[in-house]
């Protein structure tokens, strides 16, 4: 190791060979679904073009389906069904070889994970059983013949050749997370074959061993062969200990991908995030030993001195990333250029994951220009130069005007940044203090000290303005010539959210609080009755906080689950089950009818009857209404503009309309990007996929 500083991250960008192919450093971009896939091609490739530019060696495609039985419906990924796929796949392999990365294809067969509703073929498996799609379609796969196994091995062959003949680098062989049905027929669980197929491991593994061993043989001469594997005995008795799976597998590949754990390990929320490196670095050790073959895993972004570790320690041979890839795909090069300081940290919140399982272009909290690369020309690290000089002011500092403060500074405009409380980061800031969401504070710090380093955003905290003191600023100060509105919004007060238009009914005496109230000293809220009807992540963390202070806490929803919606973040099932260990009351299909002093009115949404139950507080979680006074104030005062020099105000972010964290940021980054051609206004898109 060298002792001087600056060249203490020489080893991430040491170039490493991975079978007859050689990566000029040890980034490795995982494949990463992006809800683009075939349906919008050029979003996608625009996006792994970005990820080469920011320095990634090796730059992984989404799951690439090989065969029409493996259609993904309806998630978006990337097929190679046949020689009518090769022209975009040839695109994606041009736009990363653009900036000297390394081209990675993930072909895969999803077996029992698909139901293929689009082509309606029947769905394969190691074993007759119903699919293992989460919204529990029903169809079963069917148990494949030897012949289908053929067929299957067929696909595989075909799809790496060509793979290979548009320029692919890697091809995969695709053995994760139960997803594929080469792990498919290594689980116990769901192997239950008495042919060659399955029993025992090495008749469990022959499938995986086979299309490792003939993708090889028809690309190996100028591609690497990885295989993406699960590993973690932990996932229960179906597992086979690493050792003995290694025994089998382990001098097949040219590289392992390794995920550990479940789909929760790999890509978990900050919120339920477990310090397992010490484990995971653990199981790492134990496949080196196992393997001659080049290791990658993620989850093992941290600090660059970290990485570095990682390496000299010999845990890993490649740094994989798939989501600190999306939050900063320059991640690699800032490094190399002595500005890691720079990096915006990934804060695990998993919106792009529910993103990609909402088959929509995947957004990113922290990077706005994600999948907008090509529809609307966003570049994560080039704005444009800004159109004259002059000075804008910024009102609130939340997400939204913090983001839209950052890209007018770095535009080149003078911005000065009002924030009524002495802390920067609106909702933010509050929400970090709860349980779990502390990393969440990364998009408040991420562009806090991008002001440091611009010096042309004037922070002004503790400044509460008004129309007046907007539009009467002293001209010495540099007047203002546009005002950008971004004070946030407020939690509604009357219960009226999706499964109620009209206020509910309240009593004298009642005790109702939202989550601007909170914290509050709940040993005095007594017995608590939270109504969640946003069903994201507020209602449940609340519910959480209280269920350690107050008498008790009852949950009430008018749907089946605790925060329903983070299916999709893949939440739902560990903050239900938080909430049950905390004894929290779940009651589920009701929608709070009447709020007295001392009691609830509940209406059950199957039959309306109404039901009574004892509380002393009551938290609504509902809907938020945007803070929108500052803006009718100034729209009243409009008369006076030109005097005071202001030519516009724009509104954005929750004052605008009331969304999440991911939505304020971006619409702080569209307002800024687009000054002074759009007044913040989402209408207008510059580019779609045009089908023939
Ligand atoms: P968003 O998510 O849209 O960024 P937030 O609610 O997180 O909204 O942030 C809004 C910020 O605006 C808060 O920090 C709040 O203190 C600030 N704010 C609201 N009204 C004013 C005002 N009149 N002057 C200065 N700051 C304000
Ligand atoms: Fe990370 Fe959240 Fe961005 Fe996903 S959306 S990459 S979890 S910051």
């Amino acid at each position: 190791m060298s002792n001087d500083p600056s060249r203490q991250f020489d080893v991430l960008f040491e170039a490493v060979p991975i079978g007859p192919v050689t990566s000029k450093n040890r980034f490795y971009q995982t494949p990463h679904g992006n809800g683009c896939g075939f349906r919008d091609p050029s979003a996608m490739i625009e996006m792994r073009r970005v990820k080469a530019a920011g320095g990634w060696g090796v730059v992984c495609t989404e799951q690439t389906e090989i065969h029409p039985s493996s259609d993904m419906s309806p998630f978006i990924e990337m097929r190679a069904w046949g020689p009518e796929d090769r022209p975009v796949l040839g695109k994606v392999v041009e736009a990363i070889h653009e900036h000297g990365a390394l081209a990675a294809i993930e072909l895969s067969h999803s077996g029992l994970n698909t139901a293929n509703l689009s082509t309606r073929l029947e769905p394969l498996g190691p074993a007759h059983l119903p699919v293992t799609t989460e919204d529990l379609e029903p169809i079963q796969a069917r148990a494949m013949t030897l012949r289908d196994i053929r067929h299957l091995r067929q696909w595989q062959r075909r799809a790496a050749l060509d793979a290979r003949d548009v320029g692919f680098d890697l091809v995969y062989v695709y053995a994760g997370l139960f997803l594929s049905l080469p792990h498919q027929f290594l689980s116990r669980r769901y192997n239950t074959r008495s042919d060659e197929y399955g029993g025992s491991l090495a008749n469990r593994a022959r499938l995986l061993c086979e299309l490792v061993e003939e993708t090889k043989a028809a690309v190996g001469d100028r591609c690497a062969v990885p295989v993406r594997i699960t590993l973690d005995e932990h996932l229960g008795p179906d597992m086979d200990t690493l050792e003995e799976l290694f025994d089998v597998i382990g001098r097949l590949p040219d590289l392992f991908d390794v995920v550990i754990g479940g789909m929760n390990s790999g890509s978990g929320s900050a919120r339920f995030e477990q310090d397992d490196h010490g484990r995971n670095e653990a199981i790492l050790r134990r496949v080196k030993a196992c393997t001659p073959a080049p290791v990658v895993s993620v989850g093992f972004v941290r600090s660059p001195p970290e990485m570095a570790r990682l390496i000299r320690d010999g845990v890993v041979d490649f740094i994989g990333a798939a989501r600190p890839s999306i939050a900063d795909p320059f991640l690699p090069r800032k490094i190399e250029s002595g500005r890691s300081s720079e990096i915006r940290p990934c804060i695990a919140c998993n919106i792009c994951v529910a993103s990609d399982y909402s088959s929509a272009p995947v957004r990113c909290t922290q990077n706005p220009t994600f999948s907008e690369e090509w529809r609307r020309g966003w570049h994560p690290e080039e704005v444009p130069r800004r159109h004259a000089e002059m000075t804008l002011a910024v009102v609130g500092a939340g997400p939204a005007g913090m983001e839209c403060a950052r890209v007018l500074g770095r535009r080149g405009y003078d911005v000065r940044l009002y924030e009524a409380s002495t802390e920067l980061g609106g909702r933010v800031a509050k929400e970090a203090l709860l349980p779990g969401l502390q990393r969440w504070i990364a998009v408040r710090d991420y562009r806090a000290a991008e002001f440091a380093r611009l010096g042309n955003v004037e922070v002004r905290r503790a400044s509460r303005v008004s129309a007046e003191s907007l539009l009467t600023e002293p001209s010495a100060n540099g007047r203002p010539r546009h005002i950008v509105i971004a004070t946030g919004a407020r939690w509604r007060r009357d219960g009226v959210g999706r499964h109620r238009d009209r206020p509910l009914t309240v009593g004298a005496g009642a005790r109702i609080l939202t989550p601007d109230d909170l914290p509050v000293v709940s040993p005095l809220l007594g017995r608590v009755l939270i109504y969640d009807d946003d069903h994201y992540y507020l209602g449940s963390v609340l519910a959480e906080v209280l269920a350690r202070t107050a008498a008790s806490v009852t949950y009430v929803t008018p749907v089946a689950e605790v925060a329903a919606w983070t299916h999709r973040t893949m939440e739902q099932r560990e903050t239900q089950r938080r909430l049950l260990d905390l004894g929290v009351h779940i009651v589920p299909h009701r929608i709070l009818s009447r709020v007295d002093a001392g009691g609830a009115e509940l209406q059950c949404i199957f039959t309306g009857r109404i039901s009574e139950m004892d509380q002393d507080s009551v938290v609504l979680v509902t809907a938020r209404l945007p803070e929108d006074a500052l803006a009718a104030e100034l729209d009243r005062e409009r008369d006076r503009w030109s005097d005071a020099g202001v030519h516009g105000v724009t509104v954005i972010g929750d004052a605008r309309a009331p969304g999440q964290i991911v939505h304020a940021v971006f619409s702080g980054h569209a307002m800024a990007r687009t000054f002074p051609d759009h007044d913040g206004a989402l209408d207008h898109f510059e580019r779609r996929e045009m089908t023939p």
